[in-house]
């Protein structure tokens, strides 16, 4: 029955997201079953998290448009989430939904799906904020050196408070909806989804799959053609690992921080 909620409720939210251009077609169809699956095996706390997430991401990205449209060919894809975008962000989340089905009375499966929420969620804040910096980012991997803004491992202090309130929204959430240890769930979620994002820079400064487009002599994640239409050229990285496979490997370092801690500290 609550699955049958679920799929009501997620079904609508991703479609007025669709009409809203948040989404796209695969994107809505994508976040309309991560929505049920959310909803509808883990319960409203659950789904309140994950619309904390949706919410606060799709605002994020459509507020101060015009100061980040020139950033916007850096990335790899537009304001509308696809499928990809929506899975990287929200597949973890959705196997903590299935894995509190068989382990109902495990706390530890409602910490995995916040800390995987708090690190996606960290991240989204980290990256749509943090171009509005005025100082250039750094290199995560040398502080030394200056980067363009919008670069992928680019990191600044105001990108990082950024991602630490990103992360610390959902832990407040993830800490109120607990029966016990608020305290320490909070601390754990907000630590965990921050680590989560700087693994994430740390990723995209070394290994993630980079381009580079010959007609604007520009670094770019788009693959294969660039927003100017120009097909791409592999500059470095690997190339199956693309951003949406960061933002999952993002959630995943989150969690398998969230995890570890609470095992050593509950
Ligand atoms: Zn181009």
């Amino acid at each position: 029955m609550q699955l049958f909620f679920g799929f009501i409720f997620a079904t609508i939210i991703a479609y007025l997201a669709y009409r809203a251009h948040s989404l796209s077609r695969s994107g809505a169809v994508a976040a309309a079953f991560v929505g049920m699956i959310i909803f509808g095996l883990g319960g409203w706390q659950w789904a309140v998290l994950l619309l904390t997430f949706f919410i606060s991401s799709t605002a994020l990205t459509r507020a101060f448009k015009n100061r980040k449209q020139s950033l916007d060919e850096k990335f790899s894809k537009g304001g509308k989430r696809d499928a990809g975008q929506v899975l990287g962000n929200g597949a973890i989340a959705t196997a903590f939904a299935f894995l509190h089905l068989i382990f109902p009375a495990s706390s530890w499966t409602w910490i995995g799906f916040a800390a995987a929420l708090a690190a996606v969620n960290a991240d989204t804040w980290a990256t749509e904020l943090g171009v509005l910096n005025p100082t250039p980012p750094r290199m995560i991997t040398d502080l030394r050196k200056r980067v363009e803004k919008g670069t992928s491992g680019g990191v600044s202090l105001f990108g990082t408070v950024a991602a630490l309130f990103g992360s610390a929204v959902i832990a407040s959430l993830a800490a109120l909806f607990s029966p016990t240890n608020h305290r320490l769930i909070f601390l754990l979620v907000t630590v965990s989804g921050l680590l989560g994002s700087l693994f994430d820079s740390l990723l995209g400064a070394t290994v993630q799959a980079m381009y580079y487009c010959p007609l604007d002599k520009k670094e770019t994640e788009k693959h294969p053609l660039h927003t100017c239409g120009t097909p791409t050229v592999h500059i470095r990285g690997w190339k199956w690992l693309n951003n949406d496979l960061v933002n999952f490997t993002c959630g995943a370092f989150g969690v398998l921080v969230a995890l570890l801690m609470s095992f050593a500290l509950m």
